[in-house]
């Protein structure tokens, strides 16, 4: 069997007519001769219109109930989908978390496959029949249902894509691709024709929404095709893949950036084992991200410590720092949330000298100071006040070659 997964997000399903575009391309899919399964999003809004129900309704809206009611969206389309492809005279019909089963963890609200078996979906698949599933729900060993974090219909077509060995992973969704920076911020964006899971992973994470994190861990650990592309047009998408030489001649490949950042600085802690540990350990105990981390280097049995959250978690995270400061007597504690964090992803780092000077020049020469910065083999990340956040990205994209050629 020639297996393919196509996805279709939230807009792709927003309504009827959309749907029946997608119904479209299914059976084009079909019609090929491919076994096709398909993973929905709920109809774009509904998620959040769920969420919101949720909140109103109780306090106490997270856990199981949470994930009864926010799952359903994705049953709608799913449902609607089916019935659409049959009225088109192709045969479909929905299979649902449990009826696969698509086995998680019971961590409602952001639970994690543990397994999904096969047999269901692919004797479906064999008597001829597209199968749609509900992207975002899981089901736990003892039948409850479960969600997999905001985003995560990406993950359960993924993850079924590799339990199904699939041929390739289709994402549709309302960008043409993966581009090297925010065409919003930079006309002359240019879309990649391919990218390397570890550099999506640096995309994703870094704040190129277009695939969950999680779904390209799962694609990289199973070496899974993904090809994220438009259910608008015909345009060829992205395909993240494994790296090869040609990626690697690209030195950079695109440009991101994260606008609500804050950051915290430590000043005067005491320099000795387990202070660090003192200070994180309450922040994770909160569920707080910690991002960067930047320690300097102590004068006297003191040292300062700053790292940088997500905005929506800085006064949550002041709040618990000032306490251990205190506790641990640290001479003083500075926030600031005007700064953004600004970075440069490219798998050719690794063996391209002078990516981090030529990153440096770019910003001074533009009287940007970079007030963190942190790297890793593919990265480079610096932090700069929020108002010159889109300069810093607009030069950079600039310097290092990424604009499209003009067309005249
Ligand atoms: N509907 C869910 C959300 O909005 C899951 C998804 O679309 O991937 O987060
Ligand atoms: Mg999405």
């Amino acid at each position: 069997m020639d297996i393919i997964v196509q996805k279709y997000g939230g807009t792709s399903v927003g309504t009827l007519e959309r749907i029946r575009r997608v119904a479209k391309r299914v059976v084009a899919a079909a019609e090929e001769g491919k076994s096709v399964l398909v993973v929905v999003s709920a109809m774009s809004g509904e998620t959040n219109r769920l969420v919101g129900l949720c909140s109103e309704a109780s306090l106490a809206h997270n856990g199981r109930e949470y994930d009864v009611i926010v799952s359903s969206g994705e049953q709608v389309s799913a449902g609607l989908l089916a019935m659409i492809l049959n009225d088109m005279g192709s045969p479909a019909l929905t299979l649902l978390a449990h009826q696969i089963p698509v086995l998680t963890d019971d961590t409602h609200g952001s639970a994690r496959i543990k397994d999904i078996k096969t047999d269901v979906i692919k004797k479906r698949l064999a008597e001829g029949f597209v199968v749609v599933v509900p992207g975002f729900q899981g089901v736990t060993e003892g039948g409850d249902i479960t969600t997999l974090g905001r985003g995560g219909s990406d993950t359960t077509a993924v993850a079924l894509a590799a339990a199904l060995e699939a041929e390739v992973c289709e994402i549709y969704t309302d960008v043409e691709g993966v581009f090297t920076t925010d065409p919003g911020l930079c006309a002359d964006a240019r879309k990649l024709g391919k990218i390397s899971y570890d550099e999506m992973l640096e995309m994703a994470s870094l704040g190129a929404k277009v695939l969950q994190t999680r779904s390209v861990e799962f694609a990289r650990k199973y070496s899974i095709p993904v090809l994220v592309r438009s259910s608008f047009t015909d345009s060829e998408g992205t395909l993240v893949t494994m790296e090869d030489e040609d990626m690697e001649k690209v030195v950079v490949s695109g440009i991101t950036y994260e606008r609500d950042e804050a950051k915290i600085s430590v000043v005067g802690v005491p320099d000795r084992p387990g202070i660090a540990a003192r200070i994180f350990k309450p922040l994770t105990d909160a569920g707080i991200n910690v991002d960067m981390i930047v320690q300097n280097i102590g004068t006297e049995a003191s040292t300062d410590l700053t790292f940088t959250v997500s905005e929506s978690d800085f006064d949550e995270a002041m709040t618990i720092t000032k306490a251990t400061a205190s506790e641990i007597k640290a001479a003083d504690i500075v926030g600031d949330r005007d700064i953004s964090k600004v970075s440069i992803v490219g798998a050719g780092m690794k063996s391209h000298a002078g990516i981090a000077s030529k990153t440096f020049t770019v910003l001074a020469g533009e009287g940007i100071n970079i007030e963190m910065i942190s790297t890793s083999e593919i990265k480079i990340s610096c932090v700069v006040e929020s108002k010159y956040m889109e300069l810093a990205v607009r030069v950079l994209h600039k310097a290092f070659g990424l604009a499209h050629e003009p067309l005249v």
